[in-house]
């Protein structure tokens, strides 16, 4: 037989195959049902032997569940922005996918509890099977776990006489997500394919470990997914968070790869812990990690726990299950980023190495679950019934001034599995009174931890921890905080969110947010035009309005006609530029976006600027440049990107950063930069600068407007500053180092801790919280906002207010005890940040360079800065 088989196999397959008597396996000593496919009759490769690209893993996924349709089922929960298609494979036992759809309906009922009686809910502890998901390689260059899911499916299906694998099969649902992002997978297995020498070469650099820009880790704009689950900007994430609500799994595993040379890391995690993190959730996480170090102590695998991967952040995938009381963990493997990697103890580190081991902590987990289905699934159900306790009885968010984005707001919490209902009455509260159709989420509710996390002001870090991080600031140490300190929704999208202490008696109903028909908008026939109020969901609907060929004006200034108010900020559709359809072409648009528009019967104000004043200018559809590729920060670029192409349905033309020189500027309106640190030759410098002094409007975000601000760029006319306030030096040559001007006085008396300071260095780092940013309001930058937002602020840069002969700090951030509005920020930098530049305008020729000093479109749910940047992209060909 084994003659028979060699007999025909390539020279390629027998050098893989002499190999094979030492190759690790999966499960020593298992013994496979030949009815299941292995992957090697699938895709002509066994596990291990090539980086599988992302389309052989979804044929194999199908073909298993072709063989054992009576035990499987495959569900498609969305499609990549690249068209490709994401897959579930449900691996149970025959009896329960025979009556899989009651069991879905007994899940959800579980997790619903508050209309399931005692008995009820007793009975669904008994009867259901504890749901584990395992969801793999949501960072695509994260290569290992994608096989380790065929693995898994593999040896679920295919085990025989395996006590560990009939113990799942009894009581658990596996959940089987083979890959988060088959983007990032396929740009990583195309870039690795094309590095790749004859035989899989392990030098780390190597051109097939090595990743050009963007690598393979983000989606097609460049999004880390492991960022965006409550957010869910993105279709991965929309998707599988739906997905995920429907089946509500009880535990849910995030399989990730880190550096070459590292080990493997289960739970327990690091700290700090998420601050609404029960004891409950705790223990099992104690208990899974002792159960994966016991199963991982057998194989002799070396692993960590309690280090570097906290689960803080609630946007993670280990983080937003816990928030829905499932137990959410993180395993990450030492990547070989490859076939092969040589590891600096000079030992190599194979992709099936990694395979393996995510394989083995996959299975342990399940089986550890179905160990403890019943009071995994009491623990849930305890969790569902209690989730959000607290002094806060609800949340309210009033519709304010932009009622899209309050609509908004509430959309991404019904989409999270957040109960929101809508007041049929006004809410008395003790200082006011909040009208009907204000938002209630109540509290507690089976999502509260998720509400805590999203709509509590502030998310605390434990004492002690911060303490420790303290100590390592004051050695410049590096913090030990994984991710940002703050997140908080409302203040993030500029809506009014009120907490209230106690149960509110109000007549409410159901939220409905399905859109009206478009076909059915109209606007009432108007004598001069539609007046269009200026706010994220009216810019949207500029936009889409401009780019079907509308003509429209813009006016900064506030007037009143036929008795109604118009503030700063209005985009007029006059009747006499349009063509006949305006009305209903208008009305079509303005009820897609959600935006109010107001016919105008007369143009005569009765206060304020008039219609025809020269204060109006003329709105036009830019055209718009982004600079892409290095040195552009590939998240920065990416955002971006979503936000102008689809977050406002602007188009852009994306240009990589080397080949900027070779276009002509003259045939666009902007240019953006995103963070980054250019290299601009001197003749393309003095192109962009020319292009600017001709009209053209120049945007900078981040390191981009650090770069702008320096002398030998000589852009921006204002400097970044060193911590104390000293302006930043010139880079002095390749090595980036700084030189010093004169040498510090030796100075004998100093104390020690005096003697060690920095002469130069850096400002603190923010590390990632939400600040107040005072607005210019009388500057058409800041149009359409009420003079104060927040923004997500994560650098060290700050940045000296511009001179008034220079031009306008349009934002500032606010004075020292209003700054901060969530999250962690060090004394240091709230001495040296309050009244520094948060956004820049500089007149320049007939153009603008407009500089921000963070980035505006941070994982784009800052919905407030990027209406800003909005606003600079469309309204600097205006100006
Ligand atoms: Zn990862």
């Amino acid at each position: 037989m084994i003659a028979r088989l060699l007999f025909g196999l390539s020279l390629a397959t027998l050098l893989h195959l002499s190999a094979f008597a030492q190759r690790p396996e999966f499960a020593p000593g298992a013994k496979y049902d030949g009815a299941i496919p292995s992957l090697k009759q699938i895709t002509g490769f066994d596990f291990g032997q090539r980086v599988t690209p992302p389309e052989d893993i979804i044929r194999y996924l199908k073909a298993l569940n072709g063989a054992a349709p009576d035990r499987t089922r495959l569900i498609k929960y969305a499609e990549t922005w690249e068209g490709r298609e994401l897959y579930a494979l449900i691996v149970a036992n025959a009896d329960r996918i025979r009556q899989l759809d009651e069991i879905k309906t007994g899940l959800r009922r579980l997790s619903n509890p508050a209309s399931l009686s005692q008995s009820d809910a007793d009975r669904l502890v008994r009867e259901l099977p504890v749901v584990v998901a395992l969801v793999h390689g949501v960072h695509g260059n994260e290569i290992s776990s994608g096989e380790a899911a065929m693995g898994e499916a593999y040896h679920l299906l295919a085990a025989q006489n395996d006590a560990t694998v009939d113990l799942i099969r009894r009581e658990a649902i596996v959940i089987i997500d083979p890959m988060q992002n088959p983007d990032g997978r396929a740009r990583f297995v195309f870039q690795n394919l094309l590095g790749q020498a004859a035989t899989p070469d392990s030098e780390p650099a190597a051109a097939e470990h090595d990743e050009p820009w963007p690598g393979g880790r983000s989606n097609h704009y460049l999004f880390d997914l492991n960022r965006d689950w409550f957010a869910q900007t993105q279709p991965e994430s929309l998707g599988r968070v739906k997905f995920l609500l429907e089946w509500a799994p009880h535990v849910v595993v995030d399989l990730h790869e880190m550096g070459g040379d590292s080990t493997y890391y289960f739970p327990p995690t690091a700290e700090p812990p998420n601050p609404h993190m029960t004891k409950t959730q705790g223990a099992w996480l104690e208990a899974f990690g002792q159960a994966n170090a016991a199963r991982f102590d057998e194989r002799g695998f070396v692993y960590f726990n309690r280090e570097v991967f906290d689960a803080f952040y609630p946007g993670y995938g280990v983080s937003w299950p816990m928030a829905q009381g499932a137990i959410g963990m993180t395993f990450e493997m030492a990547s070989a980023r490859g076939l092969s990697y040589r590891r600096r103890d000079d030992t190599t580190l194979t992709y099936l190495d990694g395979a393996i081991r995510h394989f083995t902590s996959a299975i342990t987990t399940a089986a550890t679950a179905a160990r403890n289905r019943e009071k995994m699934l009491r623990d849930y159900l305890e969790f569902r019934r209690n989730a959000g306790a607290g002094t806060t009885k609800a949340y309210l968010l009033p519709v304010g001034r932009d009622a899209g984005q309050t609509l908004r707001l509430v959309r991404t919490l019904i989409n999270n599995g957040v109960t929101v209902a809508r007041a049929e009455e006004p809410i008395k509260l003790d200082s006011r009174t909040l009208p009907a159709g204000t938002f209630i989420v109540p509290l507690p509710q089976p999502a509260g931890m998720l509400v805590r996390n999203l709509l509590d002001p502030q998310a605390p870090m434990n004492a002690e921890f911060l303490k420790r991080q303290e100590n390592r600031r004051l050695k410049r140490l590096p913090d030990q905080i994984y991710d940002t300190t703050a997140w908080n929704l409302p203040m993030l999208y500029d809506v009014e969110c009120v907490g209230v202490d106690r149960t509110l008696a109000v007549k409410s109903s159901p939220v409905d947010l399905a859109p009206a028909p478009l076909e059915n908008s109209s606007l009432p026939e108007a004598i001069v035009g539609y007046a269009l109020p200026w706010n994220a969901t009216g810019a949207a609907a500029a936009i889409e309005a401009l780019r079907s060929g509308m003509r429209a004006r813009f006016l900064n200034q506030p007037f009143t006609i036929a008795g109604r108010k118009f503030a700063k900020g209005t985009a007029i559709f006059r009747v006499p530029d349009n063509d006949a359809d305006l009305r209903s072409k208008l009305a079509v648009i303005a009820a897609k976006h959600g935006a109010e528009v107001i016919k105008l019967d007369s143009a005569f104000v009765s206060e304020g600027t008039s219609l025809g004043s020269n204060q109006v200018v003329v709105l036009k559809s830019p055209r718009v440049l982004l600079a892409w590729d290095a040195p552009a920060s590939s998240l920065s670029a990416g955002w971006a990107r979503y936000v102008i192409e689809r977050r406002y349905g602007q188009s852009v033309t994306v240009v990589r950063a080397g080949s900027l020189g070779r276009v002509d500027l003259y045939r666009y309106d902007a240019l953006v930069l995103p963070s980054g640190n250019y290299t601009f030759s001197a003749d393309s410098l003095r192109k962009i600068r020319d292009w600017v002094n001709a009209g053209g409007t120049l945007i900078t975000v981040g390191e981009a407007s650090r770069w702008a601000a320096r002398e030998s760029v000589g852009l921006l006319d204002t400097r970044t500053e060193l911590r104390g306030g000293a302006p930043e030096p010139e880079p002095a040559g390749p090595s980036g180092t700084v030189k010093s001007d004169k040498p510090e006085p030796a100075d004998k008396t100093a104390d020690f801790i005096r003697a060690i300071q920095p002469t130069r260095e850096q400002p603190e780092l923010v590390p990632g919280a939400i600040l107040r940013v005072q607005l210019d309001e009388d500057h058409w930058l800041a149009s359409g906002t009420d003079g104060e937002i927040q923004s997500l602020v994560e650098s060290t840069r700050v940045f000296t207010p511009i001179k008034l002969d220079k031009g306008r700090n349009v934002g500032i951030y606010a004075v020292k005890d209003r700054l901060l509005a969530s999250g962690l920020m060090w004394d240091a930098a709230l001495e040296q940040l309050p009244q520094k530049a948060f956004l820049i305008h500089q007149p320049m020729g007939q153009g603008h360079i407009i500089a921000f000093a963070e980035d505006p479109n941070y994982r784009a749910y800052a919905e407030a800065t990027q209406f800003l940047f909005i606003n600079a992209v469309l309204l600097g060909a205006a100006y």
